[in-house]
């Protein structure tokens, strides 16, 4: 019986072992997942709990509840990968495998800002999100109990307007009025920053798109300075440089979204393949050399025959990944990896935002925001079940 270990309980992970559960209650493969955690989170909706519009328990899913008959589920950290020996090392195991599926996901990347890794809480996991949350909440009232009031305690500073960076700054929308409203703090003395290097907001949006996502956040109090090169951070600031000229930006809340790379144990396994935790997989998103092992999710690089780039690291990509992977391994006649783009949607808190999905469908606002869900409830069924999936999005 072929001895398949999934490393990892994100999308890629999960959507892996679906398409395996069937030969494993067969008994024609034995499957074991490993991940550090006892849940899986959706990693897509962190900004929410970030910025503290929803608990963390919303967007995690028990494992016990997804591992069936013919799967075994280890708890533990993944620290050492042996190709050799054909071995993974967790911090209190060592597992054998046959099959190895590597789904170890993205960590954060500051490319050597000085200051920035020490200084700015990155949106990476649950506990990070956590740690964004009460951070916020705690500079809001630490600033209405001072007596010598700090603005730069109700100001916050996002590094990146990608599209990590933007959901976060939606959702700082009706998180900055709560907080106010809670420490009774005129809203218009808080200054929120969303800082990006790029000159163009959202571009794989049309300007149209882009241009409302904007207005939306300045309208509503966000400021938005494209064009500045994040230089540093410190304690209290962010240092940044706009049209050659150097500024300190005040603020107690750090946030860094600019950058992910894929997991360091990607570069400690195969330092001659992978790059900034990411790897060049085959068409059939194995190491080139290694049949016997997928890279799936954010440490995969794919790049479709006849193309130049690798796609963009996304959760929807992680799904199809791990759909393919489960599909083959399980001895579906599955020829290449093919990726289908169905399109993106960039939330704006809970009621608003843009959408730009396949077949042209365009939206902005409500509809877009809701479509959003959809498209997310959606995915998570597509690692679990339809009720797990319409309850992780609380459309049940
Ligand atoms: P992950 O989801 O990161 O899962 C990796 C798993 O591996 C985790 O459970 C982790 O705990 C576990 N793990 C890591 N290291 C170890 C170890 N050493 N030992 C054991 N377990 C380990 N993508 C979209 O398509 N649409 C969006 O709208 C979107 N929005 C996003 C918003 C935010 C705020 C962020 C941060 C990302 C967003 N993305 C979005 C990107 C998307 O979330 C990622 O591309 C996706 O999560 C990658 O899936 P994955 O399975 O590779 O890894």
């Amino acid at each position: 019986m072929k001895n398949v270990v999934i490393l990892g309980a994100g999308y890629a992970g999960l959507t892996t072992l679906k398409g395996l559960k069937k030969a494993a209650k067969a008994g024609e493969v034995k499957v074991t997942l490993v991940n550090k955690n006892s849940y899986h989170y959706d990693t897509v909706n962190l900004h929410e709990v970030s910025a503290g519009n929803i608990p963390s328990r919303d967007i995690c899913i028990d494992i016990k509840d997804v591992v069936t008959p013919g799967v075994s589920f280890v708890q533990d950290e993944v620290i050492k990968i042996d190709t050799e020996k054909k071995l993974v090392l967790t911090k209190k195991h060592e597992i054998d495998y046959d099959v190895l599926v590597i789904g170890l996901g993205f960590q954060p990347e500051t490319f050597g800002i000085e200051g920035m890794a020490e200084n700015a809480m990155p949106i990476a996991d649950v506990l990070a999100a956590e740690k964004i949350a009460a951070t916020l909440e705690d500079n809001f009232r630490k600033y209405a109990t001072s007596e010598e009031k700090d603005v730069k305690d109700i100001s916050v500073i996002v590094g990146g307007t990608g599209l990590a960076g933007m959901e976060f700054l939606g959702e700082l929308v009706h998180r900055k009025k709560e907080l106010c409203s809670k420490y009774g703090i005129d809203e218009k003395l808080v200054k929120i920053y969303g800082l990006d290097a790029a000159p163009t907001l959202l571009p794989m949006f049309t300007k149209e798109y882009s241009d409302y996502a904007r207005k939306y956040l300045e309208d509503n109090g966000i400021e938005i300075i494209l064009g500045a090169g994040i230089k540093g951070a410190t304690a209290d600031s962010f240092i940044i440089e706009v049209e050659g000229e150097r500024k300190e930006l005040k603020a107690s809340t750090l946030v860094w979204t600019a950058g992910v790379r894929g997991n360091k144990l990607m570069d400690e396994t195969f330092p001659e393949l992978s790059k900034r935790g990411r790897l060049v997989t085959t068409q059939q998103l194995t190491v080139p050399g290694m049949e016997d092992i997928y890279i799936v999710g954010d440490c995969a690089a794919f790049i479709e025959t006849g193309q130049e780039r690798p796609y963009p690291t996304t959760a929807q990509i992680a799904n199809q990944m791990g759909a393919y992977v489960g599909a083959r391994i399980s001895g579906k006649p599955v020829g290449d990896f093919k990726y289908i783009n169905r399109g993106v949607v960039c939330s704006l808190g809970h009621k608003d935002g843009i959408a730009d999905v396949m077949g042209g469908k365009k939206s902005k606002g409500f509809k877009a925001a809701k479509l959003k869900k959809i498209i997310e409830a959606k995915a998570i069924y597509e690692l679990t079940d339809v009720i797990t999936a319409l309850k992780n999005q609380r459309i049940l």
